[in-house]
């Protein structure tokens, strides 16, 4: 790993960022055509949750929290800059090796917030996803994510000069998103005799299963051979038939946590006025929007679709639904 490997920095940022871009596609694909349950959509219980609060708005702000405002002071408090003990690496050898290390930690993590009650509750809402797809593993809790990425990068820049740091970082975190994407995808895959080192969908779909059996299994996340060694593994050749908590969870981003740290009953809020309000905020709000431009439509309507706009019936149809849902 040479000085070279600095000016790569800004490509393997933007390489990893691109190929982020595209994997959704790729697993909304391949869930259509091999669905390991059958019948989820796209869109299913959850997704907006999902995608806006936990996929984008909560890890931005993580990453300026995590990177910003905990691995840089305690680089610069242990002045570990240019440590770089093992820099002159092969960059395949560095990333392996923080590969295999993290994915150890965190079995053994991820196992013991399955058996202790408070740290449960950092993990609950991880499990709390109905419809288990390609995009289910974004939903975590913030301390859970601040304690495992911590963990995880802090090491590296122990390690690593700061140059070949800031390569290894998003090759990391790439890593990271696509084996998570790729474990939680709702896709039918049957790893065969590669499933006792790589762990997938079917072994996770199960971890997702609200049923007594995996509460206390299949804790691997990038590699299955910790659950074999160990003994966690639960592989019964069929499939689950409920998932997520056995309990009812809060639907929301902001009462999902709230929940893990003061117990509220969920039902009574989410029926009272407020409390619909705030869970249907998205719909609400986009009702509203559409309630101050009711008109928009009919003149849109009325300027021609016959040229330039999709089909009159279909104009109907879209009509309808958003009138009847602003009424
Ligand atoms: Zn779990
Ligand atoms: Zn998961």
């Amino acid at each position: 790993m040479g000085e070279l490997l600095s000016e790569w920095t800004w490509n393997v940022e933007t390489i990893s960022g691109l190929i982020l871009l595209m994997t959704p596609f790729v697993f909304v694909v391949l869930e259509r055509y091999f669905p390991y349950q059958k019948g989820l959509s796209v869109f299913r219980k959850g997704f907006w949750i999902d995608f806006v609060w936990y996929t984008l708005v909560q890890s931005f702000f993580l990453k300026i929290l995590i990177f910003d405002f905990i691995i840089a002071p305690a680089e610069i408090s242990l002045g570990i800059e240019k440590n770089g003990y093992i820099s002159h690496w092969p960059l395949w050898a560095i990333v392996l090796l923080f590969v295999v290390t993290h994915d150890f930690y965190i079995y053994w993590f991820h196992r013991f917030q399955h058996s202790n009650a408070w740290f449960w509750r950092t993990h609950e809402a991880h499990h709390s996803v109905e419809n288990v797809d390609w995009l289910a593993g974004s939903r975590s809790h913030i301390l859970e994510i601040i304690i495992n990425q911590t963990i995880e990068f802090l090491p590296i820049f122990f390690l690593l000069d700061i140059k070949t740091a800031a390569v290894v970082v998003p090759i990391k975190a790439l890593i990271d998103a696509l084996w998570g994407q790729f474990i939680h995808a709702n896709v039918d895959v049957k790893l065969g005799r590669l499933g006792y080192i790589i762990n997938g969908p079917e072994l996770h779909q199960w971890h997702h299963a609200d049923h007594a059996e995996v509460y206390h299994a299949n804790f691997s996340t990038k590699l299955a051979i910790w659950d074999w060694i160990f003994g966690t593994i639960y592989k019964p050749g069929f499939k689950p038939r409920r998932f997520g908590v056995w309990y009812r969870f809060p639907r929301g981003w902001a009462e999902q946590h709230v929940f893990s740290v003061f117990r509220f009953n969920v039902g009574t809020w989410e029926d009272s006025r407020l409390g619909s309000v705030v869970t249907n905020l998205r719909i609400n709000l986009l009702n509203w929007f559409l309630s101050l431009m009711p008109n928009l439509f009919q003149i849109k309507r009325l300027d021609g679709y016959e040229k330039f706009g999709p089909k009159p019936e279909l104009y109907d149809r879209i009509q309808s639904r958003f009138l009847k849902k602003s009424a």
